[in-house]
């Protein structure tokens, strides 16, 4: 695990969606899907970005243009030089020959893409459910519906492609109004916005299915040292025991679905 930041020379620059640019950069370590790097431009910020892909030599990081530090990052070009720590946190796992059910939405879509992409390897089957505003905001849909033993379900807010409504009600009616299809699936895995997440972890509970959940906080050192990412007040750190964590963690972390801290530990209602 790198501590430090290391500089890296970006070799390709990939625009996903209108919002979402991914950059490809050779790296000293290797990640596994789930874990995040802390991405820094000098003078600008340093912020988490979850590994999008690992190909052995690089590492792939999908920015969504929201603020200061990732609209610094969507600007950057081949041969531009940013600073990179980690790979930190923890990875999603399966075991061999699993059903899993993928749940992703907004930029939440790469790691679990990174995760199908391993996981069909180990002779998984994925239901991927991939949640957007319209179609065009739907990164990495073109390399989720060519992986094998993979079923690729887009659902959009205003119904341009695939289910109209969210990536978790798309899921439920798959599952039928008994959810016939429940016992179908061996796990559950879900990274995204976590107001949907919540709704996720809700689900999972209820059918009685293992979950893995990805709970991120406002992070900064990355590995568990300077509490900025703690939740409730259970000195859980989830930059180190998560970001990836087992459903029946998350059920007891009573912040979760409800608020999150900023920058300067405030409230802020999700
Ligand atoms: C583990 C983890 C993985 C992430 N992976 C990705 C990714 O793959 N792609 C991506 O585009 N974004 C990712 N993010 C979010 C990213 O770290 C930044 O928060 C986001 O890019 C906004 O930063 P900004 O400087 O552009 O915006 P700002 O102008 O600083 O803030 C915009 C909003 O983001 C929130 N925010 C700012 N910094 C953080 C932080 N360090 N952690 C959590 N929330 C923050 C602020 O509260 C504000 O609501 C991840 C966050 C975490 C915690």
């Amino acid at each position: 695990m790198n501590l430090f930041p290391s500089s890296v020379r970006i070799t390709k620059v990939n625009k996903e969606t209108p919002l979402v640019t991914s950059l490809v950069f050779e790296y000293p370590e290797r990640a596994a899907p789930g874990q995040f790097v802390m991405v820094w431009v000098p003078g600008v910020d340093e912020k988490p970005m979850s590994v999008a892909f690992d190909d052995g030599k690089s590492i792939t990081v999908s920015v969504a243009a929201v603020g200061t530090l990732s609209k610094a990052l969507s600007e950057k070009k081949v041969g531009d030089v940013i600073g990179v720590r980690g790979p930190f946190g923890q990875k999603f796992t399966w075991k061999k020959g699993d059903r899993i059910a993928m749940l992703a939405g907004g930029y939440g879509v790469a790691p679990l893409y990174f995760a199908a992409h391993e996981a069909v390897k180990d002779g998984c089957t994925v239901d991927f459910f991939h949640g957007a505003r319209t179609h065009e905001y739907l990164p990495f849909a073109d390399r989720v519906e060519v992986l094998m033993n993979t079923t690729y379900y887009p659902a959009t807010d205003d119904g341009s492609r695939g289910f109209k409504g969210t990536s978790v009600a798309c899921w439920v009616e798959k599952m039928g109004d008994d959810y016939a299809e429940a016992q179908k699936y061996d796990l559950v895995m879900t990274c995204g916005p976590e107001r949907m997440m919540k709704a996720v972890s809700d689900v999972a509970f209820e059918l009685g299915i293992k979950a893995l959940v990805s709970v991120e906080r406002y992070m900064k050192c990355g590995f568990g040292i300077c509490g900025n990412c703690v939740v409730d007040d259970s000195g859980i750190t989830t930059c180190k025991k998560g970001t990836v964590m087992d459903n029946e963690e998350v059920r007891k972390i009573a912040e979760f679905g409800v608020y999150h801290r900023d920058s300067l530990g405030k409230k802020v209602n999700w």
